[in-house]
């Protein structure tokens, strides 16, 4: 089995501002301890940004459909479960899905940009449409991918089936004083 950094299927959360980065981690760890969304972290062991999720999880992640069977534990059946994992990257980094790479809308002339992946540079990515190139952090990614250094991942989310409510993006731009956005991932 492969093991990679990020989770087969996630719901990601970052700042808006593609390089904010907070400072001091444990404070941070603390405040999201604090609004009840990751608990105590799973090996203590290891040196890994990875919590339980916390008591008031479910109030702040809002899940479609009927009674979805979640599974908070992990067990030797099961290693498709729902944790959350801190990334926190040296320079801002765009984490996009492999095969439902949407085409992100061009911030000039709001026309999907197609091969975008081709027209990518370290920061920016080229629009034939209006032939400008913008920053990548001004594309609009359809909540397919998000650009940022600090990224909190919640594991085992498909597309669209869980969605952040409002106070939680609330109270994480409380913590920092910075906007969150969303995304989904999938491998
Ligand atoms: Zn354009």
């Amino acid at each position: 089995m492969t093991t990679s950094k990020h989770g087969k299927n996630s719901l990601y959360l970052h700042p808006k501002q593609a390089d904010f980065q907070v400072d001091d981690l444990p404070a941070f760890i603390h405040a999201l301890q604090s609004i009840g969304l990751i608990a105590q972290k799973i090996d203590t062991q290891k040196n890994t940004a990875h919590y339980f999720t916390g008591k008031k999880y479910l109030d702040y992640i809002a899940y479609m459909g009927c009674a979805p069977s979640i599974q908070f534990e992990t067990s030797e059946k099961n290693e498709n479960f729902c944790f959350i994992k801190i990334h926190r990257l040296p320079e801002p980094q765009l984490i996009h899905s492999q095969k439902q790479a949407r085409a992100p809308h061009c911030p000039h002339c709001n026309k999907p940009v197609k091969n975008w992946l081709d027209k990518k540079t370290t920061s920016g990515i080229h629009c034939d449409s209006c032939d400008n190139t913008s920053s990548i952090e001004n594309f609009n990614w359809r909540k397919m991918a998000g650009y940022a250094q600090l990224f909190i991942e919640i594991t085992d989310i498909f597309p669209k089936e869980a969605i952040p409510q409002a106070s939680l993006l609330d109270k994480l731009a409380g913590i920092n004083d910075v906007e969150w956005l969303y995304f989904y991932h999938c491998q």
